[in-house]
């Protein structure tokens, strides 16, 4: 996408850093529990406290997280990282620094492939993945003076994903903040949860001309949808162009996104490494890895996204927009392959999930483990479909009458006598009485106008209560009319 300004077109240049919460019992350094919700300071050890004294222990869960989400991202896991201190004050970070990986980290340089309308992907950069722990978190409306301190996030394990600056819309920054989450949720190294902020992003937005040297970035801090992180980076993107076309230049700042208001604004001038004082953790170790546990680890993997995508795509013979948003949710991708496995159709069988069941999902607001009809109930609608006891017009109604009752197809379909009419003495009854009663109707058609032959066909579906077999319907019609 480029931005049209005074001067000519803009290049909008994105580079995310996702924080994704591991999946683990326990924390990053300490044993205190994860669990989201608990009452505030009632998941605190004297480590996340930081109370003198106190030594990081770490979690072997966390890494062989961080390993799984490295593999996931086709991306070099390193034998050999480090865990440095990054110092700065703040009220909910009790020790005074965070501990975090800096020159070192556990996973170094991947890519991923997102997935774009139209069934097209593009490959985004990663440069790499670090292990680090959470903050605490500070509550400002419990009291008009006064701010609270939780200390429960504080110590919980983190992965800091970033990508190379390789994303140019805020499209792209959305499939690949969607593929992200898939990605992980597929890995279970991350529930992906973003209201719950189990999954945040902080967005670098720069513009350039075409081609030209990459420009100042702005860092939008801890956007939590995926929505907003579009909404910011456009924003963003159209201000900086403004900016430097009225003469002025970007300064290198943290901003913020007033989802209210659809803006960012600044929150303070961007902040270096060296400001940090990053120093190797005098308390841990170096983290080394044992090449056979990676390896054990990589032979663990479960199909991925991507992998998925393509088996639907060559198996099924699906198109790949199709395939690829079937795939995004686990559980969809297995819905799906429950009703579509051994059908003569597989087609028709993707049709109704994305269309028909994903719709009237969203409608009720439910995903698809709360469904009201199954896999293998989605499969006996299909069922009478292609063994023609119903027509494709009646399987919607009886669609509707199954997610509203949660019945079996064929239980509805016998208690409202739908059953489709493939008799064809029945349908040659309904269809004398058609050109019966449209004599004039009739005489048209003949004279030389076979358009009319759809309004006969109307006709007859509709004598039937849409019952009849459409095929016997064309066929009888077509001879009947003749003359
Ligand atoms: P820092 O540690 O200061 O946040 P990094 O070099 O780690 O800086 O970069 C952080 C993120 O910023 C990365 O995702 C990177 O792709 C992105 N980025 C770097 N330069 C630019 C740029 N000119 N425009 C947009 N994004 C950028
Ligand atoms: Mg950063």
């Amino acid at each position: 996408m480029m931005i049209e300004g005074k001067t000519g077109s803009w290049e909008i240049v994105i580079g995310l850093e996702v924080h994704a919460q591991v999946v683990s019992q326990a924390k990053l350094f300490s044993g205190a529990s994860t669990a989201f919700g608990a009452e505030p300071n009632s998941q605190v050890s004297f480590v996340d406290a930081a109370f003198p004294g106190m030594l990081p222990v770490i979690n072997r869960v966390c890494v062989e997280q961080a390993v799984r989400t490295g593999l996931g991202l086709n991306a070099t896991i390193n034998e050999h990282s480090v865990f440095d201190r990054k110092n700065y004050f703040y009220p909910d970070l009790p020790a005074g620094y965070q501990i975090s990986q800096y020159k070192q980290p556990i996973v170094s340089e991947g890519w991923i492939d997102i997935d774009l309308p139209g069934g097209e992907t593009k490959r985004v950069g990663i440069e790499r993945l670090h292990l680090e722990q959470d903050a605490g978190k500070s509550i400002h409306d419990q009291h008009p003076q006064k701010t609270y301190i939780d200390l429960n996030r504080s110590g919980v394990a983190l992965m800091e994903i970033v990508s190379k600056p390789e994303m140019r819309s805020p499209e792209e920054a959305g499939a690949y903040m969607r593929k992200i989450r898939a990605l992980v949720r597929y890995l279970g190294t991350c529930d992906g949860n973003m209201e719950e902020g189990s999954l945040r992003c902080d967005a670098n937005v720069s513009v350039r001309k075409p081609g030209g040297e990459l420009g100042t970035r702005c860092e939008i801090k801890n956007v939590n949808s995926i929505r907003f992180v579009m909404q910011a980076i456009e924003y963003e993107a159209r201000r900086q162009v403004e900016v430097i076309e009225d003469g002025g230049a970007i300064r290198q700042e943290t901003r913020l996104f007033d989802s209210g208001k659809g803006v960012t604004r600044s929150m303070r001038s961007k902040e270096h490494a060296h400001d940090y004082r990053y120093f190797p953790d005098p308390d841990l170790l170096p983290l080394v890895l044992d090449p056979k546990w990676i390896a054990e680890i990589k032979a663990s993997l479960p199909e991925l996204p991507d992998a998925k995508k393509a088996r639907f795509v060559s198996d099924f013979k699906l198109t790949p927009y199709d395939a690829s948003v079937l795939v995004a949710e686990k559980e969809n991708a297995a819905f799906f392959e429950t009703v579509a496995t051994g059908r003569k159709d597989p087609k028709l069988a993707a049709n109704w999930v994305i269309v028909e069941l994903f719709g009237a999902l969203n409608r009720l607001g439910k995903d698809i483990a709360s469904s009201p009809i199954s896999a293998r109930q989605l499969a006996g609608l299909l069922d009478l479909m292609e063994n023609n006891t119903i027509s494709g017009r009646i399987a919607k109604d009886v669609f509707g009458f199954m997610i509203e009752t949660g019945k079996d197809a064929a239980t509805i379909v016998e208690e409202r006598g739908l059953k489709q009419v493939t008799d064809s003495g029945a349908i040659e009854t309904a269809i004398d009485k058609v050109i019966a009663d449209n004599a004039a109707k009739v005489a048209e058609y003949r004279g030389g106008k076979p358009a009319l032959f759809g309004w006969f066909v109307g006709q007859v579906m509709k004598a039937t209560g849409g019952k009849a077999n459409p095929a016997a319907v064309n066929d009888i019609l077509k001879k009947k009319l003749a003359g």
